[in-house]
């Protein structure tokens, strides 16, 4: 048997498992992460992609105090330029903004909304042909508004985290990986068979569960009880067709969620994907696929008729949407969750917008507990699979 000893073992290869190994790497540590299916996480490659600026669109958030996130587009905009806590150049970006539309009946309403922010330059009015193009049509007579908010290409995301990390990055199967833990729940090895090849032995300093619903099943695993888990389950909406305009925004409605979320990806055929959440998401579970596409068929027709979406095909998602369980969650919306238990930290980032904030929480973890790097990197590459790059549920659902 092989025996490993390493600063860092991370579960999971979304979002929060790649963020992490990125920065831990080039803090100094010695990481392996290990995936069970594919690169890219299964919320990951499929979310909008908007790095959020935090506010709230609805008419009950004009009511009631906002609840704004850290500055995480700065954040990130640092990093896609280079310079940031991670260097994110060439990260693709869909759009350097994220919109948001207001009815003609709701105009005078976002407008006082805003005033404060149109102020703080967090968000602008947007006018005439400094629209996004679906909202420059004359039909339309609403009010429009830029946010800071920017939208980013996961799969390009994905392609960055991944590329220079290739060798502390391995598939494995939940059959075969066995967590060793001692009466406290502190993981002492974990041990990874797979037919043909020497058996592994990990000896990790540090576990992170960064498995997003699986973290349920790896908890488990660990005997601990705490902290649970909470599924969101939303319906969300694809709409492809060849000819679609680009288009990033939200609809301002009259609860706590906009009306409406439009992000636009384009997809391999080189057709375009709209995606929708946000209310009609959010209250959708219930309905099923067809119910579901009528819905949503309505709500486009009515808030953007002039829109020519004829011949489009439609299909939806069921996703879970994971947060720890309870207030803990909400209580915190400007943080990513990070809790300590034992030798073991668990990991939800909340957001895939708070992946900077959940690295600097581990980080000072670390250092807290006087964590320092200790182990060198394995030289030798472990006889495991490299696993595959994941796509958005777009790219297959249509075919
Ligand atoms: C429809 C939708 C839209 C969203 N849009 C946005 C948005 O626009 N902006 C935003 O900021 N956030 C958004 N989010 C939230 C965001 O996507 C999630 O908070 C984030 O992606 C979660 O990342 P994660 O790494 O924790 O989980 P995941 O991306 O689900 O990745 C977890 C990974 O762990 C692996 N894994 C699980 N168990 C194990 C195990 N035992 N061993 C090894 N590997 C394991 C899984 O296979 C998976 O690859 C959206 C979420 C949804 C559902």
């Amino acid at each position: 048997m092989r025996t490993i000893k390493t600063d860092i073992l991370i579960f999971g290869a979304g979002i929060a498992g790649l963020w992490l190994l990125n920065r831990l790497r080039g803090a100094g540590y010695s990481v392996l992460l290990l995936e069970q299916e594919h690169l890219g996480g299964h919320e990951t490659l499929n979310a909008n992609g908007i790095i959020h600026g935090g506010l709230k669109f609805g008419l009950s958030a004009m009511l009631h105090d906002v609840e704004d996130l850290d500055d995480m587009p700065a954040l990130w905009r640092d990093c896609l330029a280079g310079h940031g806590d991670l260097n994110l150049s060439g990260v693709k970006v869909l759009s350097e903004h994220q919109y948001l539309w207001s009815e003609a009946s709701l105009a005078a309403r976002a407008t006082t909304f805003f005033a404060s922010r149109l102020i703080a330059g967090q968000v602008q009015a947007a006018e005439g042909a400094a629209r996004p193009g679906v909202l420059q049509n004359a039909a339309f007579a609403g009010s429009a508004y830029r946010l800071a908010d920017m939208v980013i290409d996961m799969p390009s995301l994905v392609q960055k985290l991944t590329a220079t990390h290739k060798s502390c990055i391995y598939k494995i199967s939940p059959q075969n990986c066995h967590i060793e833990t001692d009466d406290k729940h502190n993981t002492t090895a974990v041990f990874i068979t797979a037919a043909g090849v020497e058996p592994l032995r990990i000896h990790p300093t540090r576990v992170i569960l960064a498995g997003g619903q699986g973290n349920a099943a790896l908890l488990e695993d660990l005997g601990l009880h705490e902290p649970e888990m909470e599924r969101r389950r939303v319906h969300m909406v694809m709409l492809k067709r060849a000819e679609l305009p680009s288009f990033y925004a939200h609809c301002l409605g009259t609860s706590r969620n906009p009306r409406i979320t439009i992000t636009t990806h384009p997809t391999r055929d080189g057709e375009k994907v709209w995606y929708l959440g946000g209310e009609l998401a959010d209250e959708g579970g219930p309905r099923d696929e067809r119910l579901q596409t009528e819905f949503a068929q309505r709500e486009l027709k009515e808030l953007l008729p002039w829109v020519d979406l004829r011949g489009a095909r439609y299909k939806t998602l069921k996703i879970d949407r994971i947060l720890p369980a309870g207030d803990r969650g909400l209580f915190r919306p400007d943080n990513a969750f990070v809790e300590c238990s034992g030798n073991n930290i668990i990991a939800w980032p909340c957001k895939i917008t708070l992946a900077p904030n959940l690295g600097r929480q581990v980080l000072a973890q670390l250092q807290k507990a006087g964590v320092v790097p200790e182990h060198k990197q394995p030289e030798e590459a472990l006889p495991l699979l490299y696993p595959e790059m994941g796509q958005p549920i777009w790219e297959t659902l249509f075919n």
